[in-house]
Protein backbone atom coordinates (compact mmCIF):
# COMPACT_ATOMS: atom_id res chain seq x y z
CA UNK A 1 0.00 0.00 0.00
CA UNK A 2 3.30 2.23 0.01
CA UNK A 3 2.70 3.17 -2.91
CA UNK A 4 -0.83 5.03 -2.91
CA UNK A 5 -0.21 6.39 0.29
CA UNK A 6 2.89 8.74 -0.08
CA UNK A 7 6.10 8.80 -1.19
CA UNK A 8 4.58 9.82 -4.67
CA UNK A 9 5.69 13.63 -6.22
CA UNK A 10 2.45 13.71 -7.56
CA UNK A 11 0.42 12.34 -4.20
CA UNK A 12 -1.91 15.23 -4.39
CA UNK A 13 -2.95 14.34 -8.25
CA UNK A 14 -4.99 11.49 -7.30
CA UNK A 15 -6.93 13.49 -4.12
CA UNK A 16 -8.28 16.00 -6.91
CA UNK A 17 -11.04 13.75 -8.17
CA UNK A 18 -11.87 15.51 -11.72
CA UNK A 19 -9.15 15.90 -14.06
CA UNK A 20 -9.21 19.38 -15.76
CA UNK A 21 -8.75 19.42 -19.43
CA UNK A 22 -5.35 19.43 -20.18
CA UNK A 23 -4.80 16.85 -17.39
CA UNK A 24 -7.74 14.43 -19.26
CA UNK A 25 -5.88 15.28 -21.86
CA UNK A 26 -2.59 13.72 -20.86
CA UNK A 27 -4.52 11.05 -18.69
CA UNK A 28 -5.56 10.02 -22.31
CA UNK A 29 -2.49 9.65 -24.18
CA UNK A 30 -0.91 7.64 -21.36
CA UNK A 31 -3.75 5.36 -21.04
CA UNK A 32 -3.69 4.64 -24.88
CA UNK A 33 -0.56 2.13 -23.74
CA UNK A 34 -1.61 1.17 -20.29
CA UNK A 35 -2.67 -2.25 -21.56
CA UNK A 36 -0.20 -2.94 -23.76
CA UNK A 37 2.71 -1.89 -21.01
CA UNK A 38 1.00 -3.97 -18.29
CA UNK A 39 0.43 -1.18 -16.02
CA UNK A 40 -3.14 -2.12 -14.74
CA UNK A 41 -3.45 -4.60 -11.83
CA UNK A 42 -6.47 -5.75 -9.46
CA UNK A 43 -7.04 -5.35 -5.86
CA UNK A 44 -9.69 -7.09 -4.55
CA UNK A 45 -12.24 -6.07 -1.75
CA UNK A 46 -14.11 -8.90 0.54
CA UNK A 47 -18.19 -8.84 0.40
CA UNK A 48 -18.89 -10.48 3.69
CA UNK A 49 -22.34 -11.75 4.96
CA UNK A 50 -23.77 -9.55 7.16
CA UNK A 51 -24.90 -11.88 9.73
CA UNK A 52 -23.55 -14.23 11.79
CA UNK A 53 -19.71 -14.91 11.14
CA UNK A 54 -19.03 -12.36 8.52
CA UNK A 55 -18.05 -15.42 6.03
CA UNK A 56 -16.83 -14.38 3.18
CA UNK A 57 -19.10 -14.42 0.22
CA UNK A 58 -17.03 -12.86 -2.92
CA UNK A 59 -14.90 -10.19 -4.15
CA UNK A 60 -14.78 -7.37 -5.71
CA UNK A 61 -12.35 -6.68 -8.18
CA UNK A 62 -11.14 -3.29 -8.52
CA UNK A 63 -9.16 -1.35 -10.66
CA UNK A 64 -5.64 -0.09 -9.84
CA UNK A 65 -3.40 1.87 -12.73
CA UNK A 66 0.21 2.33 -11.77
CA UNK A 67 1.72 4.79 -14.07
CA UNK A 68 5.37 5.01 -14.59
CA UNK A 69 4.89 9.08 -14.77
CA UNK A 70 2.64 9.51 -12.51
CA UNK A 71 2.42 6.63 -9.86
CA UNK A 72 -1.39 5.71 -8.62
CA UNK A 73 -3.63 7.25 -10.33
CA UNK A 74 -7.30 6.72 -9.16
CA UNK A 75 -10.31 4.96 -10.86
CA UNK A 76 -12.50 7.83 -9.87
CA UNK A 77 -10.18 10.15 -12.09
CA UNK A 78 -9.00 7.74 -14.89
CA UNK A 79 -11.85 5.90 -15.35
CA UNK A 80 -13.98 8.75 -17.04
CA UNK A 81 -11.60 9.68 -19.11
CA UNK A 82 -11.36 6.20 -20.51
CA UNK A 83 -14.80 6.35 -20.78
CA UNK A 84 -14.71 9.45 -22.79
CA UNK A 85 -11.92 8.32 -25.39
CA UNK A 86 -14.02 4.60 -25.45
CA UNK A 87 -10.79 2.78 -24.20
CA UNK A 88 -13.51 1.23 -21.48
CA UNK A 89 -14.11 -1.63 -23.82
CA UNK A 90 -10.62 -2.84 -24.23
CA UNK A 91 -9.41 -1.73 -20.42
CA UNK A 92 -12.88 -3.55 -18.95
CA UNK A 93 -12.43 -6.69 -21.13
CA UNK A 94 -9.04 -7.16 -20.12
CA UNK A 95 -10.30 -6.32 -16.19
CA UNK A 96 -13.29 -9.31 -16.70
CA UNK A 97 -11.05 -12.43 -17.64
CA UNK A 98 -8.56 -11.41 -15.59
CA UNK A 99 -10.89 -11.56 -12.42
CA UNK A 100 -12.80 -14.43 -13.60
CA UNK A 101 -9.32 -16.39 -13.91
CA UNK A 102 -8.04 -15.15 -10.37
CA UNK A 103 -11.65 -16.52 -9.31
CA UNK A 104 -11.09 -19.88 -10.13
CA UNK A 105 -8.60 -20.03 -7.81
CA UNK A 106 -10.79 -18.90 -4.42
CA UNK A 107 -12.93 -21.75 -3.45
CA UNK A 108 -16.08 -22.63 -5.35
CA UNK A 109 -18.79 -20.71 -3.66
CA UNK A 110 -16.64 -17.54 -3.33
CA UNK A 111 -18.23 -14.80 -6.18
CA UNK A 112 -16.26 -12.05 -8.24
CA UNK A 113 -17.79 -8.71 -8.99
CA UNK A 114 -16.70 -7.03 -12.18
CA UNK A 115 -17.73 -3.28 -12.48
CA UNK A 116 -19.06 -2.44 -16.07
CA UNK A 117 -19.32 0.84 -17.54
CA UNK A 118 -22.52 2.11 -19.15
CA UNK A 119 -20.47 2.45 -22.87
CA UNK A 120 -18.80 -1.52 -21.95
CA UNK A 121 -22.44 -2.78 -21.68
CA UNK A 122 -24.07 -1.31 -24.62
CA UNK A 123 -20.93 -1.87 -26.72
CA UNK A 124 -21.32 -4.06 -29.47
CA UNK A 125 -19.91 -8.10 -28.38
CA UNK A 126 -20.23 -7.51 -24.87
CA UNK A 127 -22.09 -10.43 -24.24
CA UNK A 128 -20.41 -12.69 -26.53
CA UNK A 129 -16.88 -11.04 -24.82
CA UNK A 130 -18.64 -12.57 -21.23
CA UNK A 131 -19.47 -15.85 -22.57
CA UNK A 132 -15.63 -16.16 -23.74
CA UNK A 133 -14.29 -14.73 -20.47
CA UNK A 134 -16.48 -17.23 -18.53
CA UNK A 135 -15.71 -20.47 -21.16
CA UNK A 136 -12.04 -19.48 -21.35
CA UNK A 137 -11.49 -19.52 -17.76
CA UNK A 138 -13.83 -22.61 -16.75
CA UNK A 139 -15.67 -19.79 -14.20
CA UNK A 140 -19.25 -20.70 -13.75
CA UNK A 141 -21.89 -17.93 -14.48
CA UNK A 142 -23.42 -17.74 -11.12
CA UNK A 143 -20.57 -16.85 -9.66
CA UNK A 144 -19.57 -13.86 -11.93
CA UNK A 145 -21.52 -10.71 -10.39
CA UNK A 146 -21.77 -7.85 -12.94
CA UNK A 147 -21.83 -4.19 -11.10
CA UNK A 148 -23.98 -1.67 -13.19
CA UNK A 149 -24.55 2.01 -12.00
CA UNK A 150 -28.39 3.59 -12.69
CA UNK A 151 -26.88 5.74 -14.75
CA UNK A 152 -27.40 3.13 -17.51
CA UNK A 153 -30.89 3.48 -17.86
CA UNK A 154 -30.57 7.34 -18.48
CA UNK A 155 -29.06 7.17 -21.43
CA UNK A 156 -29.18 4.66 -24.13
CA UNK A 157 -31.79 2.73 -21.30
CA UNK A 158 -33.55 0.13 -23.73
CA UNK A 159 -29.94 -1.71 -25.06
CA UNK A 160 -29.05 -1.83 -21.37
CA UNK A 161 -32.14 -3.49 -20.20
CA UNK A 162 -31.97 -5.87 -23.61
CA UNK A 163 -28.08 -6.94 -22.72
CA UNK A 164 -28.43 -7.12 -18.93
CA UNK A 165 -31.38 -9.55 -19.51
CA UNK A 166 -29.33 -11.70 -22.09
CA UNK A 167 -26.94 -11.77 -19.35
CA UNK A 168 -29.36 -12.85 -16.47
CA UNK A 169 -30.65 -15.37 -18.91
CA UNK A 170 -27.06 -16.86 -18.59
CA UNK A 171 -26.94 -17.02 -15.39
CA UNK A 172 -24.69 -14.33 -14.48
CA UNK A 173 -25.56 -12.24 -11.83
CA UNK A 174 -26.27 -8.46 -11.40
CA UNK A 175 -26.04 -5.77 -8.56
CA UNK A 176 -27.07 -2.41 -8.79
CA UNK A 177 -23.66 -0.40 -7.97
CA UNK A 178 -24.50 3.05 -5.37
CA UNK A 179 -28.12 2.85 -5.42
CA UNK A 180 -29.87 6.25 -4.69
CA UNK A 181 -27.03 8.12 -5.92
CA UNK A 182 -28.49 8.85 -9.48
CA UNK A 183 -31.32 10.58 -11.52
CA UNK A 184 -33.05 7.73 -13.16
CA UNK A 185 -36.67 6.52 -11.74
CA UNK A 186 -37.03 2.72 -10.44
CA UNK A 187 -39.25 2.40 -12.98
CA UNK A 188 -36.61 0.47 -14.61
CA UNK A 189 -36.79 -2.58 -11.59
CA UNK A 190 -39.76 -3.32 -13.02
CA UNK A 191 -37.94 -4.73 -16.19
CA UNK A 192 -35.04 -6.15 -14.77
CA UNK A 193 -34.42 -8.34 -12.28
CA UNK A 194 -31.20 -7.54 -10.03
CA UNK A 195 -30.08 -10.20 -7.46
CA UNK A 196 -28.00 -7.15 -5.62
CA UNK A 197 -28.46 -3.85 -4.29
CA UNK A 198 -25.79 -2.19 -3.34
CA UNK A 199 -26.72 0.47 -1.15
CA UNK A 200 -24.10 3.86 -1.58
CA UNK A 201 -21.65 4.86 1.58
CA UNK A 202 -22.97 8.17 1.33
CA UNK A 203 -25.92 6.69 3.22
CA UNK A 204 -24.35 4.61 5.83
CA UNK A 205 -22.42 7.67 6.81
CA UNK A 206 -25.52 9.37 6.95
CA UNK A 207 -26.85 7.09 9.09
CA UNK A 208 -24.47 6.31 11.13
CA UNK A 209 -24.56 10.10 11.89
CA UNK A 210 -28.07 9.87 12.85
CA UNK A 211 -29.46 11.47 10.06
CA UNK A 212 -33.26 10.66 10.05
CA UNK A 213 -33.10 10.98 6.23
CA UNK A 214 -30.84 8.87 5.69
CA UNK A 215 -31.96 6.30 8.20
CA UNK A 216 -34.95 6.23 6.41
CA UNK A 217 -33.64 5.84 2.91
CA UNK A 218 -31.91 2.65 3.68
CA UNK A 219 -34.88 0.99 5.53
CA UNK A 220 -37.19 1.96 2.38
CA UNK A 221 -34.55 0.69 0.12
CA UNK A 222 -34.40 -2.57 2.17
CA UNK A 223 -37.84 -2.95 2.52
CA UNK A 224 -38.32 -2.20 -1.61
CA UNK A 225 -35.47 -4.91 -2.01
CA UNK A 226 -37.16 -7.68 0.31
CA UNK A 227 -40.74 -7.24 -1.67
CA UNK A 228 -38.51 -7.47 -4.81
CA UNK A 229 -37.08 -10.68 -3.88
CA UNK A 230 -33.55 -8.86 -4.38
CA UNK A 231 -30.82 -9.18 -1.67
CA UNK A 232 -28.96 -5.57 -0.32
CA UNK A 233 -25.40 -4.79 0.65
CA UNK A 234 -23.90 -2.09 2.77
CA UNK A 235 -21.17 -0.36 0.78
CA UNK A 236 -18.20 1.28 2.58
CA UNK A 237 -18.92 0.71 6.50
CA UNK A 238 -15.50 1.82 7.89
CA UNK A 239 -16.22 1.09 11.53
CA UNK A 240 -17.70 -0.32 14.55
CA UNK A 241 -20.38 2.08 14.98
CA UNK A 242 -21.48 2.10 11.32
CA UNK A 243 -21.17 -1.58 11.57
CA UNK A 244 -24.22 -1.82 14.68
CA UNK A 245 -25.99 1.14 12.75
CA UNK A 246 -25.95 -0.72 9.79
CA UNK A 247 -26.77 -5.10 11.19
CA UNK A 248 -30.42 -3.02 12.68
CA UNK A 249 -31.77 -2.51 8.90
CA UNK A 250 -31.32 -6.31 7.92
CA UNK A 251 -28.80 -5.49 5.01
CA UNK A 252 -27.93 -9.10 3.35
CA UNK A 253 -23.95 -8.64 2.87
CA UNK A 254 -21.54 -5.85 4.11
CA UNK A 255 -18.58 -4.40 2.11
CA UNK A 256 -16.35 -1.78 3.41
CA UNK A 257 -12.96 -0.98 5.52
CA UNK A 258 -14.09 -2.44 8.58
CA UNK A 259 -13.94 -5.95 7.11
CA UNK A 260 -10.99 -5.65 4.58
CA UNK A 261 -8.94 -2.93 2.50
CA UNK A 262 -8.84 -3.68 -1.04
CA UNK A 263 -5.75 -6.19 -1.40
CA UNK A 264 -3.60 -7.76 -3.41
CA UNK A 265 -4.84 -11.16 -5.62
CA UNK A 266 -2.76 -13.49 -3.16
CA UNK A 267 -3.19 -11.58 -0.01
CA UNK A 268 -6.95 -12.50 -0.96
CA UNK A 269 -5.41 -15.96 -1.51
CA UNK A 270 -4.63 -16.39 2.00
CA UNK A 271 -7.34 -15.25 3.33
CA UNK A 272 -8.48 -19.13 2.78
CA UNK A 273 -5.52 -20.88 2.94
CA UNK A 274 -5.36 -19.07 6.57
CA UNK A 275 -8.88 -21.03 7.86
CA UNK A 276 -8.96 -24.59 7.92
CA UNK A 277 -6.76 -26.04 5.11
CA UNK A 278 -8.13 -28.36 2.70
CA UNK A 279 -11.40 -27.16 3.54
CA UNK A 280 -13.77 -25.06 1.02
CA UNK A 281 -15.14 -22.12 3.06
CA UNK A 282 -18.30 -22.12 0.63
P1 LIG B 1 -17.44 1.23 -6.61
O1 LIG B 1 -17.73 0.20 -7.63
O2 LIG B 1 -18.59 1.76 -5.85
O3 LIG B 1 -16.35 0.58 -5.66
C1 LIG B 1 -16.28 0.82 -4.28
C2 LIG B 1 -15.28 1.92 -3.98
O4 LIG B 1 -15.39 2.26 -2.60
C3 LIG B 1 -13.83 1.50 -4.19
O5 LIG B 1 -13.09 2.66 -4.56
C4 LIG B 1 -13.44 1.04 -2.79
O6 LIG B 1 -12.05 1.06 -2.57
C5 LIG B 1 -14.15 2.07 -1.96
N1 LIG B 1 -14.43 1.59 -0.60
C6 LIG B 1 -14.72 0.34 -0.20
N2 LIG B 1 -14.93 0.27 1.12
C7 LIG B 1 -14.77 1.53 1.60
C8 LIG B 1 -14.84 2.12 2.91
O7 LIG B 1 -15.10 1.45 3.91
N3 LIG B 1 -14.62 3.45 2.99
C9 LIG B 1 -14.32 4.22 1.90
N4 LIG B 1 -14.10 5.52 2.08
N5 LIG B 1 -14.24 3.70 0.64
C10 LIG B 1 -14.46 2.37 0.50
P2 LIG B 1 -12.07 2.64 -5.80
O8 LIG B 1 -11.33 1.34 -5.85
O9 LIG B 1 -11.29 3.91 -5.72
O10 LIG B 1 -13.02 2.68 -7.06
C11 LIG B 1 -13.83 3.79 -7.30
C12 LIG B 1 -14.81 3.51 -8.42
O11 LIG B 1 -14.15 3.31 -9.66
C13 LIG B 1 -15.64 2.25 -8.21
O12 LIG B 1 -16.68 2.49 -7.29
C14 LIG B 1 -16.11 2.01 -9.62
O13 LIG B 1 -17.21 2.83 -9.92
C15 LIG B 1 -14.93 2.47 -10.44
N6 LIG B 1 -14.14 1.28 -10.85
C16 LIG B 1 -13.18 0.61 -10.19
N7 LIG B 1 -12.72 -0.44 -10.91
C17 LIG B 1 -13.42 -0.42 -12.07
C18 LIG B 1 -13.43 -1.24 -13.25
O14 LIG B 1 -12.73 -2.25 -13.39
N8 LIG B 1 -14.30 -0.88 -14.25
C19 LIG B 1 -15.13 0.21 -14.14
N9 LIG B 1 -15.95 0.48 -15.16
N10 LIG B 1 -15.17 0.97 -13.05
C20 LIG B 1 -14.33 0.68 -12.02
MG1 LIG C 1 -18.75 -1.48 -7.62
MG1 LIG D 1 -20.22 0.98 -5.26
MG1 LIG E 1 -20.54 3.81 -3.78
Amino acid sequence: RSKEDGGNVHHSYQHKLHANAEERRVLEFELRNALDSNQFYLEYQPVVDANGEHAIAGFEALLRWNNPKFGMVSPAKFIPVAEDARLIVPIGNWVLRQACADAMKWPEGIKVAVNVSVDQLTSQGFVESVVQALHDTGLPAWRLELEVTESIFVRDGGLAVQVLDRLRKLGIKLSLDDFGTGYSSLGYLSNIRFDTIKVDRSFVIGAAKGKAECIAIIRAVVAMADALDIATTAEGVENENELAMIQQFGCDKIQGYYFGRPMAFLDACALFQASVPSRSVA
